[in-house]
């Protein structure tokens, strides 16, 4: 299986080059010069596995120089989750045709945890199917949850380092908790003054400047992506589409080859891109419906074709959320310009000069037979959350809120075939915006507020939310957008120095 960059078909690399480097040189992302076909046969057998084989199989489609390893790596991984009931990606009925996926009981409570538990492993057998002896720096740009998921998945692994940028002020307080308590000799996390936009830009600017990098290379350092634009985090979140559909056929809400709408709370694209890759596999999904917050460009993107970042930034009790310029959907346009690389490199530029492109009409039926679109308001967020623990007696947090809203709008509310929400963080992590919802009073004291959820919902707090607010801080610092280069210099310097 070979990979290509969506801005130069020329640069063409294997499955494990493309997860070592991350990003192509020129800006582009790697994408799947084919996709890997799953026959009715493999599904149903499929239906028959636990979660690690299921992922095992799906990955090792599009990285077979991984295969041999990849069953032994996704048990590793996921043993990192809730396992008493097991519970990588459980799929909980609510209603008729209702259903939500849990994607949220792994060590950081957000369902970033499903790909990051699983990278360091893809990395590290990637590097040696390469003869990569290099050790890994990591920058990652975050709206929230991909940093601390990052942190704790290449925690003290030799040969990789993280270091996480967050906006200042732009994060949940037991977001940034989470983060800057992490210890571990080969992390750093800063905060950084702008919001995730920038951060994310600053942060790909990295890997555009060439006299950073052969000062890294000296020091025997390369940098990677951790972030969704790595296409070894895309490979295991495609997994759980597979294993949700799995589930429904196993308990016979569904037959083989009905079709499965799934509502995705989206911000950088990468969730939902991973649904429409198991789509392209074969897999018999319906609608893949994109739901965002008030910054709602994707939204308006899918509606009208055109992507126009010109607009407020909002920020919102769904924070990983807040994100206008998504670097996944750079994967989609590839895809459906019939898998042009001179007009997907031409809007990202223009994308980048004027803050607008638009797609040609046929480019847009295309994603429209595919795709449908909704977003929710600050208050219908908060409505959402209330009325479904008054009529499902089940709690949910304020981006799969957004998900739950939206699946309510689209096609005029009516529910025409199964249909599963992606339920992506836990509830307790936005402790004060669930309060607030279902009417209770959040205090500042977010330990108060974990203990008066529980309480209320009867829903446990996970162990690891619950320990946070006495453990030391260990980042303190907030830099500049041009600092990032800098911190990474420097962080290079020290990593060097221990590894020595
Ligand atoms: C990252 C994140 C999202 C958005 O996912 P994308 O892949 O960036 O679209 C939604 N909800 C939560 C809780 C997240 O952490």
């Amino acid at each position: 299986m070979r990979f290509y960059s969506t801005r130069n078909k020329n640069v063409c690399v294997s499955g494990a080059e493309a997860v070592c480097r991350g990003i192509s040189e020129e800006g582009g992302l790697f994408v799947p010069s084919a996709f890997p076909q799953i026959t009715e046969t493999q599904l149903r057998a499929l239906c028959d596995e636990e979660y690690e084989s299921l992922a095992a199989f799906v990955i090792g489609a599009f990285l077979p120089e991984l295969r041999e390893q990849l069953p032994d790596y996704c048990r590793k991984a996921y043993a990192k989750f809730e396992s008493d009931p097991p519970a990588v990606a459980p799929l909980v009925k609510l209603d008729d045709n209702l259903c939500v996926l849990e994607l949220w009981h792994g060590p950081t409570c957000a369902f970033k945890d499903v790909a990051l538990t699983l990278l360091p492993y893809l990395l590290d057998g990637a590097k040696r199917a390469t003869g990569n002896t290099r050790t890994t720096l990591i920058p990652v740009a975050t709206s929230g949850d991909t940093g601390k998921a990052a942190l704790e998945g290449f925690r003290n692994v030799n040969g990789a380092a993280v270091a996480v940028f967050y906006p200042d002020g732009g994060v949940s307080d037991l977001q940034r908790l989470q983060m800057i308590t992490t210890d571990g000799d080969n992390v750093f996390v800063s905060a950084i003054k702008g919001n995730f936009d920038d951060a994310q830009t600053a942060v790909k600017k990295a890997f555009t400047d060439e006299s950073l990098k052969a000062e890294l290379l000296g020091r025997g350092i390369e940098l990677s992506s951790a972030n969704s634009i790595n296409f070894g985090r895309l490979a295991p979140q495609i997994a759980y589409y597979f294993s949700a559909y799995c589930d429904l056929l196993s308990s016979e809400q569904i037959e083989y080859g009905d079709k499965v709408d799934f509502v995705v709370p989206s911000g950088n694209f990468g969730d939902i891109l991973a649904g429409y890759y198991a789509r392209k596999m074969g897999l018999p999904v319906g609608k893949l419906i994109c739901a965002s917050n008030t910054n709602n460009v994707l939204c308006d993107f899918i509606k009208t074709g055109t992507y126009d970042i010109r607009r407020e930034f909002h920020k919102t009790s769904s924070p990983s959320m807040d994100i206008l310029i998504s670097s996944n959907l750079e994967r989609l346009l590839f895809d459906v310009s019939g898998e042009n690389d001179k007009s997907t490199a031409q809007r990202m530029a223009a994308l980048k000069s004027e803050g607008v492109y638009s797609l040609t009409p046929r480019e847009h039926a295309e994603i429209t037979a595919i795709f449908d679109a909704g977003f929710a308001t600050e208050e219908e967020v908060a409505e959402t959350i209330a009325n479904y623990f008054d009529e499902y007696g089940y709690i949910i947090d304020p981006h799969t809120a957004v998900a739950a809203c939206v699946a309510a709008q689209v096609n005029g509310g009516e529910r025409t075939r199964p249909t599963v929400i992606l339920s992506t963080a836990s509830p307790h992590k936005f402790a004060a915006s669930v309060l607030t919802a279902i009417g209770e009073k959040p205090v500042r004291d977010e330990l108060k507020n974990l203990q008066n959820l529980e309480d209320v919902t009867a829903l446990e707090a996970p162990a690891s939310l619950i320990s946070l607010p006495e453990k030391e801080k260990l980042f303190t610092g907030s830099i500049a957008l041009t600092e990032v280069n800098d911190a990474l210099r420097a962080f290079a310097a020290k990593i060097a120095k221990t590894r020595a």
